[in-house]
């Protein structure tokens, strides 16, 4: 039977799907397809990865609602070039869809998967989906991309309308679903990895958003969203949380919101920050990159109690309220001058909501060399920044329940020296 696939990645839903509703209307019934990409599992080495079982337990549930309507998902395990001329081989497949991923490694992985489908005359497309405006959508009048958020910011509100927040009626085709008994469906084992019993944040992130202008910079009051990790895997649809926004008038969110498709569309022009900094005289800086002092740095024993407390957070619950993620990476980077590659790498193996764009950029924003980030001499204060946002220190007993008692550890460096000493490297490397 003929029929067109739709291939979900990190867009793991039915409901206002780009790519779902435009394969619904391609005349052909639908088989929708999820690969375990060994590609990317080979460089998991923690067998327990929470994002694992978020994904299998999402994958279930869509699974389930796939069968409500007398269809299924097929799942599989491999690379996606070993996969795709398996598929096609197996199914008589006339057109492919999925929605656009801007990292470079899907990219790349696009790109081959749309030349070998051109040798086999099948039909790709693809759209935008997992932001409002994608790639060159948002640029300087002379096509350019901005590389400093605020005017960025302010023509994506210019352009933003009603179409482009508009919901995708998938839910008017699901007829077209191809129809099929319940397809096998792998265990977390089959594909090499363990459940963990991790608490996954809830979809039901409007409630936070009226009081989030006022508190968002409190990490003891937790009242950011954590929408991040839905927004990573597209269990909740970008121009839902836009939508909200807007009903609610939750202007700072919405501000968020632009922060991640800024950092999309400078990786998307900017592929080589990933490894490299994007303002090329940082690659000059000496790191001192001492194992101890990282290693340290991992498990929160700096000395520093709300370094700590934010490490074993995100240890622990594989979430970090924004403001410590700023403390902790510059700390990394300025206090301990420790390469900002490495704690990039430490929060990507942790982070429940890890974004490559986001990352990298948040990292490169600490250290300094990023695109829009604050000069090299300025040296963020962990004490000041404690005091300012965890006068009670309330979220640091939450986490490093030691600063309670006359045991709390000391610092592992002295906040002048260090400040010094990395203002004396940054110049060295800049000048
Ligand atoms: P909320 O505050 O409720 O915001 C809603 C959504 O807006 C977030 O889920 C996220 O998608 C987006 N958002 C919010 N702040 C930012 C921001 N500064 N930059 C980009 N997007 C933002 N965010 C990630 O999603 N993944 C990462 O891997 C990541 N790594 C970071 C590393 C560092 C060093 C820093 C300083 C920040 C990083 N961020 C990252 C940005 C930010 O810290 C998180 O998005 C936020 O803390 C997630 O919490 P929340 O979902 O409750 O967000």
């Amino acid at each position: 039977m003929d029929i067109s696939i739709c291939w979900l990645r990190r867009d793991l839903r039915l409901a206002d799907h780009a790519a779902l509703y435009h394969a619904l209307k391609s005349g052909y019934p639908v088989l929708p397809l999820f690969i375990f990409d060994q590609n990317i599992l080979n460089k998991l080495d923690n067998k327990k990865d929470a994002r694992l079982t978020f994904i299998h337990q999402t994958l279930k549930t869509l699974r389930e609602e796939l069968q409500q309507y007398g269809s299924s998902l097929l799942v599989k395990l491999g690379s996606p070039e070993k996969v795709w001329p398996e598929l096609i081989k197996t199914y008589q497949v006339k057109a492919v869809y999925a929605n656009h991923d801007y990292e470079p490694y899907a990219i790349k992985r696009d790109d081959g998967l749309a030349e070998y489908l051109r040798s086999e005359e099948i039909p790709f497309y693809t759209y935008k989906d997992q932001v409002i405006f994608e790639q060159a959508e948002v640029v300087k009048a002379d096509g350019k991309p901005y590389t400093v958020f605020t005017p960025y910011y302010k023509q994506w509100l210019q352009k933003l309308n009603a179409f482009y927040v508009k919901a995708y009626p998938t839910e008017r085709y699901f007829k077209n679903l191809f129809q099929s008994p319940a397809l096998p469906f792998p265990t977390l084992q089959d594909i090499g990895f363990e459940e963990t019993n991790d608490q996954f944040p809830s979809t039901n992130f409007e409630a936070k958003l009226d009081q989030y202008h006022a508190d968002r910079d409190y990490p003891a009051k937790d009242a950011t969203t954590h929408l991040g990790l839905h927004l990573r895997f597209g269990t909740v649809s970008i121009r839902a949380a836009v939508r909200a926004a807007q009903t609610q008038k939750a202007n700072k969110w919405l501000s968020e919101l632009a922060w991640r498709e800024f950092y999309m569309m400078i990786l998307w022009h900017f592929p080589h920050i990933i490894d490299r900094a994007f303002k090329p005289a940082y690659d000059n800086i000496e790191w001192r990159n001492n194992e101890t002092e990282f290693a340290a740095w991992c498990e929160g024993k700096t000395g520093y109690p709300l370094v700590d407390a934010g490490m074993r957070q995100l240890n622990k619950t594989g979430f970090m309220h924004n403001r410590v993620r700023m403390v902790v990476a510059s700390f990394l980077c300025k206090h301990l001058l420790i390469d900002w590659r490495w704690g990039e790498a430490y929060f990507a193996e942790k982070l429940l909501d890890y974004e490559q764009a986001s990352n990298v950029g948040g990292w490169q924003w600490a250290c300094g060399s990023g695109n829009d980030a604050a000069p090299y001499f300025r040296v963020f204060n962990p004490e000041l920044q404690l005091q300012k946002f965890d006068p009670k220190l309330a979220y640091v007993f939450k986490w490093a329940p030691e600063y309670q008692s006359a045991l709390a550890p000391v610092p592992i460096v002295e906040h002048t020296f260090a400040r010094d000493r990395v203002l004396k490297a940054f110049k060295k490397a800049l000048t």
